[in-house]
């Protein structure tokens, strides 16, 4: 029941569940006490709404269920005991779960996220009474350093030694903040972890407050999640009133709480410093670093952000040991990492996988292939700043280090698949068109950079490209990458380096033939009708919006390429293929 599971209808399914209860009296009938509870988003998002019936400790699990399959499931399995068969999930289900591993989503998908004590029934808080108790903020830094933790909000740098830096600087009050400004299109991991288990996230903040002697904590989450905002918010009161947060927590003499903040609703304040001001009631523009936010962040003051699922990581290393995280992912890059995998692939959803997974491994058995067995083309990782990775490099690790030396990057777990009907300058274009408007414009190559690639790439896509754009293309996307000030300007060039690289030749064809390869552009395209397919029905002429089609019903029709603006309508609404594009 998130915010997904509640757009495919999980309220509807629940309502029609309680309903069906008391008017077929299933309490009474089965003689026993029959519950029902919400859980978290558990990933599979293209089978929603997922409902499991557990019986005397046997789980099944239906999909694609809807409120007028509810009265049949409820009869004929929680009165009969007859599961029903042809609703139930099937192996590729469970497939798309096999590779994954689940650390920061061990528990989405099975407790109820605006209930603490599922939480602590499943060893919840445990971890950080015992920190609090057992360990020194030292050992607790050390452990996270050998764990070999990197931050998941992009950058990737060691979570333990920035800990450690913020820890070491004298000023104080020192600050916490998690990153909750999850703004990349597409991208839904820390909404996910947010609505599934918030208290994962808020124990492993009271660690790292711990750690670095911080007593106040802000999580600076999107205005735009509504839902994930009231769970937080729920849960940091349940935490409240149990003693978890606020003063001398668990027990302990240790101080501390976590305030929300509402983001901007501008993407670049997803940065660290513009976060930052922020939160101070600034604009949020980023600044020079250094100094960084560790010497002087907050307020000025020493200060750690991290993610919200790098936060949600810290519990599970602390209750499993350095060494236990250290042993999953790859030689750089340890432990897992969620990724919201969208796109042309069959199962769209959240996952979890080890670093180091192929990318071969996640498309083809967790994804399930591409939609309608068309060909893979690429895959952009990254979110809007990131690069597409070509077919050719399937076997690649997803790991750092992997991902940029391919010229793409982690970010903070975008993924998105293309195929062979997607067009590379024109993917690039929509990347662009996103990082342009929200340029901040502090810096003048971003603010002006960014603008002047997009004109050029917008020229290329509508067919006034010139002989010399790609090189220009790439001087000044080299420009922008080398001097800008912020991570949004340094990498908004990614997406055009990385299709000129792997596909050069679809921007050759968009400026010197005037082709679009993948039929996307549609400025370049001639639309046709082909007379043997054509049954004269007459639909393609009656949408079109300039009367370019002529001819008689039951006989072929033709279209006036002179009069065609290129909507494509004839093409969507002909049921015959007739229409063709060229
Ligand atoms: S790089 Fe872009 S977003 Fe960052 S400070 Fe400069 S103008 Fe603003
Ligand atoms: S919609 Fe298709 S079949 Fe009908 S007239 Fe147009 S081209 Fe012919
Ligand atoms: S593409 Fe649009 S304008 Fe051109 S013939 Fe078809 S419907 Fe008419």
């Amino acid at each position: 029941m998130d915010t997904g599971g509640i757009a495919a209808g999980s309220l509807e399914v629940m309502d029609a569940f309680r309903a069906e209860f008391e008017k077929a009296e299933v309490d009474a009938r089965i003689e026993k006490h029959c519950a029902m509870h919400q859980v978290g988003c558990r990933g599979f998002c293209d089978r929603d709404v997922l409902v499991d019936i557990t019986i005397d400790g046997e789980r099944t699990t239906y999909q694609y269920v809807k409120p007028d399959m509810v009265p049949r499931l409820v009869m004929e399995h929680i009165v009969s005991g007859s599961p029903v068969e042809e609703w139930r999930v099937g192996d590729d289900y469970h497939k798309f779960y096999t590779l994954q591993k689940k650390v920061v989503l061990a528990n989405n998908g099975k407790i109820d996220p605006e209930n603490i004590q599922e939480y602590i029934d499943l060893g919840g808080y445990e971890t950080v009474r015992r920190v609090l108790t057992e360990m020194a903020p030292a050992e607790v830094i050390e452990t996270i350093k050998a764990s070999g933790l990197r931050g998941r909000g992009g950058a990737g740098f060691p979570s333990g030694l920035k800990w450690e830096i913020c820890a070491s600087k004298e000023a104080v009050p020192k600050y916490l903040i998690c990153n909750a400004d999850e703004g990349d299109p597409g991208a839904f991991m820390d909404r996910s972890v947010i609505e599934g288990n918030p208290h994962t996230m808020i124990e492993g903040m009271s660690i790292g407050a711990f750690a670095i002697g911080a007593p106040t904590a802000y999580v600076y989450i999107r205005a735009e999640y509504p839902l994930a905002v009231e769970r937080l918010k729920i849960a940091l009161q349940q935490a409240r009133e149990r003693g978890f947060l606020g003063k001398g927590i668990h027990g302990s003499t240790f101080d501390f709480d976590i305030k929300v903040k509402l983001g901007a609703g501008a993407f670049v304040c997803g940065e660290e410093t513009a976060l930052i001001a922020s939160i101070e009631g600034e604009r949020g523009m980023p600044r020079a670093k250094p100094p960084y936010p560790a010497d002087k962040g907050l307020w000025g003051k020493p200060t750690i952000i991290n993610n919200v699922e790098t936060w949600a990581n810290i519990t599970p290393i602390m209750k499993n040991g350095a060494e236990w995280f250290a042993s999953i992912g790859s030689e750089n890059s340890k432990g897992t990492k969620v990724f919201a995998l969208t796109g042309k692939i069959r199962n769209t959803g959240l996952i979890e996988v080890p670093m180091g997974i192929s990318l071969r491994d996640i498309i083809f058995d967790i994804g399930g292939g591409i939609k309608g067995g068309k060909l893979l083309k690429a895959v952009q990782t990254g979110g809007p700043s990131g690069g597409c990775i070509p077919q050719q490099h399937i076997d690649l690790k997803v790991d750092y280090e992997s991902l940029k030396s391919v010229g793409s990057m982690m970010g903070s777990g975008g993924m998105v698949v293309l195929d062979e009907t997607d067009c590379m300058v024109n993917i690039t274009k929509f990347f662009l068109e996103f990082t342009q408007a929200e340029s901040c414009g502090k810096c003048t190559p971003c603010r002006i950079g960014t603008k002047r690639l997009l004109e050029i790439l917008t020229r290329i896509t509508e067919g006034e490209g010139k002989k010399g754009d790609i090189n220009l293309l790439v001087d000044l996307a080299n420009d922008v990458k080398d001097s800008s000030l912020c991570g949004l300007g340094m990498s908004a060039p990614n997406p055009i380096l990385s299709t000129i690289k792997y596909f050069r030749h679809e921007y050759e064809a968009h400026i010197h033939q005037k082709k679009c390869p993948a039929k996307v552009c549609r400025k370049l395209l001639t639309f046709f009708i082909r007379e043997d397919l054509c049954v004269g029905c007459g639909m393609c002429k009656k949408n079109c919006p300039v009367k370019a089609i002529s001819g008689e019903p039951k006989k072929a029709h033709r279209v006036n390429t002179a009069v065609c603006i290129k909507c494509g309508a004839c093409y969507d609404i002909c049921k015959f293929s007739a229409v063709l594009k060229e």
